[in-house]
């Protein structure tokens, strides 16, 4: 899933989107709650239509923003106060105004209020906190079952009358794999129609995130979707689907494209680098995108240099090429059922 904080997947108009084959977008609750806030966005029939999107949205529950705000909140057992990170304002969040805000913006899948865990945390902070996200899950699936006929396309979907949001459950739990167990049992009692694993990539080592990831997996069931989210590099994303997580959503692939950092068959390129000013030939050779067909790596480093907004529109086009082409292949080879011919990226080595 590309991230699309505020709405919009930076600098890619929505038509392109499409003709990448991008089947779902995530948005950030947090970042919409602020601006242009949920109300507006209601009132405008939900965020399909007000960003003109008619594939599907996820939306986090705010959580994962809100805890990354690290001075700005304050949490206690009825939810988390925060300041705006855009004028300093007091804002509180609770499991219950989490579900009204997703349900408010209509995207088609939604998240349930967690506390992500800090890392590193001792096994007292870790079970803890484990507790209070299963009790808000509680609170979040009781309110979203009581207010999901809310939803702003709630009257359009004359097809399916019943067609409701889908609110997934988050398995917490650190480090610890006993933990990670028990909260993924407790949340699949608590029972949810696809379950998340959250509290990674929150400055582990890799080989950790792999380790809890795999572990946490074997709890969950694997004819519901496994949503991990924030991860990864390409390397990751194929490594992961191997293990069997069906969702993934990151920043990387568009935050990077921003920096100049291009993922492509042959490994990560810094497009920025002088080495490419002469260079004719396209971005990536093997990628079919309409950037690498049609402009030259001399080119898009000429945009970088100069600072041009193309830049950074071209190079997001590509690098969710390439993500979405990584996936494509994955896909295909669970098809083929020939997981052991998962693509192979290559990203970490720079170009030789
Ligand atoms: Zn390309």
């Amino acid at each position: 899933m590309p991230v699309g904080t505020l709405a919009s997947v930076k600098g890619v108009p929505q038509d392109i989107l499409e003709e990448l084959g991008v089947q779902i977008l995530l948005g950030n609750t947090y970042h919409l709650y602020l601006r242009p806030g949920v109300e507006q966005v209601r009132k405008l029939g939900g965020l399909h239509r007000f960003m003109a999107w008619p594939r599907a949205i996820l939306t986090d529950s705010g959580g994962f923003q809100v805890f990354s705000l690290n001075e700005l909140r304050k949490v206690t057992e009825e939810g988390v106060t925060f300041r705006s990170h855009l004028d300093g304002s007091s804002h509180f969040f609770r499991s219950e105004s989490a579900m009204e805000a997703q349900i408010g913006l209509g995207a088609d899948i939604i998240m349930a209020f967690d506390e992500c865990t800090e890392y590193p945390a001792d096994r007292a902070r870790i079970q803890s906190s484990m507790e209070l996200t299963l009790r808000w899950a509680e609170r979040s699936k009781k309110h979203f079952e009581e207010h999901k006929h809310e939803v702003p396309w709630a009257t359009e979907v004359t097809t399916q009358p019943d067609a409701t949001q889908a609110l997934f459950g988050i398995v917490q739990g650190g480090m610890d794999h006993t933990l990670r167990k028990e909260s993924a049992e407790r949340t699949i009692k608590i029972g949810f129609p696809g379950y998340a694993i959250g509290g990674l990539s929150v400055g582990e080592p890799r080989a950790l995130t792999r380790e809890v990831v795999e572990s946490t997996l074997e709890h969950l069931p694997a004819d519901q979707p496994r949503y991990l989210m924030g991860v990864g590099t390409p390397e990751e994303i194929v490594e992961y689907a191997g293990l069997g997580v069906d969702m993934m959503d990151c920043v990387l692939p568009t935050r990077a494209a921003r920096h100049g950092l291009l993922f492509t068959s042959e490994g990560k390129i810094s497009i920025k680098q002088a080495r490419y000013a002469g260079d004719s030939g396209p971005l990536d050779p093997n990628c079919g995108c309409r950037v690498c067909q049609r402009y030259s790596r001399a080119y898009l480093r000429h945009l970088y240099a100069s600072n041009e907004v193309l830049a950074q529109i071209l190079n997001t086009v590509h690098n969710l090429s390439f993500y979405l082409d990584t996936m494509r292949a994955v896909r295909h080879s669970i098809k083929l059922g020939e997981a052991a011919r998962f693509p192979s990226v290559v990203w970490s080595q720079p170009k030789p």
